[in-house]
Parts: C-alpha cells; structure tokens; sequence
C-alpha cells in the first residue's frame, strides 16, 4: 500500500471505488498552439497524437447508449486543432448532452479558428478558460510572448457574445494554476481578485474561478529533481483532508485519451496507468456497468486532489 493508500485506510476509504460515470473527459489531441512550462500533458505544436474519426463515432455511440452520462468535458493540448471538434460537440448537443470545452483562448485568435466562439454561443457550450495569471507579465512568462494580449481580445469578444453575463445562460470560468509546483491559492478569495483586475483592466466578466494546484508530471515534472517532487507530495499529504475524498474526480469521471484508452484521471492517463479493468479499458470494448463501480487507480499524486480545500477539473471539492 503506497502513502495515500495508507491514508484513505484509516477513513475506510480503501480501495477508491467510482459510484458512476457521470462525465466523459474526452482528450481530442496532445497537439497544442502553445508549449506552456508548467502543462502536465507536455502538449506542444511538435505532437502528433490526434483522436480519429472513428474514435469519435464510437464515442457518439457510447454517449447515446448511457443516458446515465450527462456531461462531456473536451480538453487536449488544443482540443480545436481536432478535424472532428465542432461534429463531436454539435452531435453531443443534439443528444441532450451538458457539453464543456477547455480552451487556451490564443487559438482562437487563428483565422481559421474565428468562427468557433459564435459556434460555441449557438450551442450554448460552457468555455472554461485556462488563463493562469490576471496580468500580461504572468501569462506571457508561462504560456509565451503576447498570449496574454491574444487572451483578453477573445474574452472581450466571448462578453460580447453573452458569455459571463448574467441572463444569457452562457457560462465561462477562468482556470487558474500557479507558476511552479506551488499549491493554489484559496479559489474564493482568488476569483473575486480576478474579478476585480479583469473588470477592472479590461471590462471582463466570467463566472467562476477554478484554481487548480500543478501536478509534478509532464514538462513541469520534468524540469523537477526528484528531492523537489518528494518535498511537494509530503506538502501536499500534510494538507490531505479526508473530507474531500468522497468527491474526487474519478469517482464519477471516464477519462478518454486520443487512442480510446479509459483512464481514472487525465492525470493517470499521461502517466499510462489505463483503468484497473482489463476487460472493459478502450472505448471499444467500454461496459457501464463494470466501469461505473470500479476501483481506481490509486498513488501519492492523489493527494494533490486531496490537499486542503481539494482540486478537480471543476473547481475545490468541499
Ligand atoms: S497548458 Fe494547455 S495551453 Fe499550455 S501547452 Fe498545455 S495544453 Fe497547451
Ligand atoms: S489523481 Fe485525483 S482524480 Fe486521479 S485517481 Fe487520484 S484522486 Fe482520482
């Protein structure tokens, strides 16, 4: 039993069981426009790992067989660059589906990426938007030169389009994560500090804040001595509160990577650690049934999910 293991025992905890699969975290492709240093997929221009059509298709079918999962939540690298991004969002929505996508928002600044914003607007898709500082400096340092710029024209023009603003139903969160292997601030007290800078530089509104702490894998595990990482993880265990661990994540999440692998987590998937069950581990061969009461995959990384207030893709956990 590993350090997490041990921990989750002692609330009966172990093993982490799925109590559904509410949600399919589709990753369209590891390519990005960006190379960001802190990105835990080590997405940049130069990758080629891209979600086929067929992929798709069958994931399309597995949506309409499983009223049971009512969301997808679409991420990459840059889940835009994908051929198949606007017929796998259009499909899902006319399914009924709660559609999300992830989304860096320079791309969208690409002239042929300019129709996607309206696109999003016509089929009421929620944007969650990662930008990982409320200044130029803090952007432009960790994404590139003039990110930030090409950040806040597509915000305005998503305000524009009704997203953040109160009535229109159109929803758009900001995600936040820190420069280095650093636990994220309180998410409250942060949104309303970025409420305030980007209203006040710029006239933006949005949602919600989500502030997500980085996990030591991928570009910015790589630029991490180990002594580093094992300082981070006892950082995060001695936060770890046992009142998050009901509502981790992968208890009610599938997370699809460009091959059709199911995965616990995005982070178990750029790890390679596929789901515990062999028989039911691609998108061809996936069984609700088996899969929606699995026992999950489990290590020291989880208690970056599990430190103080916890983290998820959607926000802090309690
Ligand atoms: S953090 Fe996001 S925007 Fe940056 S390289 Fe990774 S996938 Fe691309
Ligand atoms: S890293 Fe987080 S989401 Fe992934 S299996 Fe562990 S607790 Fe679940």
């Amino acid at each position: 039993m590993n350090a997490f293991e041990k921990k989750i025992s002692t609330i009966d905890a172990y093993p982490l069981k799925a109590e559904n699969i509410s949600t399919l975290q589709v990753n369209l492709g590891y390519k990005c426009n960006l190379r960001c240093a802190h990105c835990h997929v080590g997405a940049s221009p130069d990758r080629k790992e891209e979600m086929s059509s067929a992929t798709v298709d069958r994931l399309l079918d597995i949506l309409r067989e499983n009223d049971t999962i009512t969301t997808v939540d679409i991420t990459g690298g840059s889940p835009e660059l994908n051929p198949n991004y606007r017929r796998f969002i259009k499909s899902a929505v006319d399914m009924g589906k709660k559609v999300m996508v992830r989304s860096n928002l320079a791309i969208l600044t690409d002239p042929e990426m300019k129709d996607i914003p309206e696109f999003l607007a016509q089929n009421r898709v929620k944007i969650i938007a990662s930008l990982p500082c409320y200044t130029a400096e803090g952007v432009n340092g960790q994404r590139g030169k003039g990110t930030y710029e090409k950040a806040i024209a597509v915000l305005k023009s998503l305000n524009k389009l009704g997203y953040g603003q109160e009535g229109t139903g159109l929803e758009i969160d900001i995600m936040f994560n820190p420069a280095k292997a650093e636990i994220a601030p309180d998410q409250n007290m942060l949104e309303s500090t970025y409420k305030n800078k980007l209203g006040e530089m710029h006239g933006i509104t949005f949602n919600h804040l989500i502030a997500l702490s980085n996990m030591p894998i991928g570009r910015l595990g790589k630029t991490m001595s180990s002594t580093d990482k094992e300082a981070y993880l006892k950082q995060l265990e001695e936060k770890f509160n046992p009142a998050t661990v009901k509502n981790v994540m992968c208890r009610s999440l599938i997370s699809v990577s460009p091959d059709g692998t199911l995965y616990d987590c995005d982070f178990w998937q750029m790890l390679k650690l596929p789901v515990k069950n062999r028989n039911s581990n691609t998108v061809n061969s996936f069984d609700y049934s088996s899969l929606s009461n699995r026992d999950i995959v489990t290590g020291p990384l989880c208690f970056m999910c599990t430190a103080g207030a916890g983290a998820s893709c959607s926000g802090s956990l309690v």
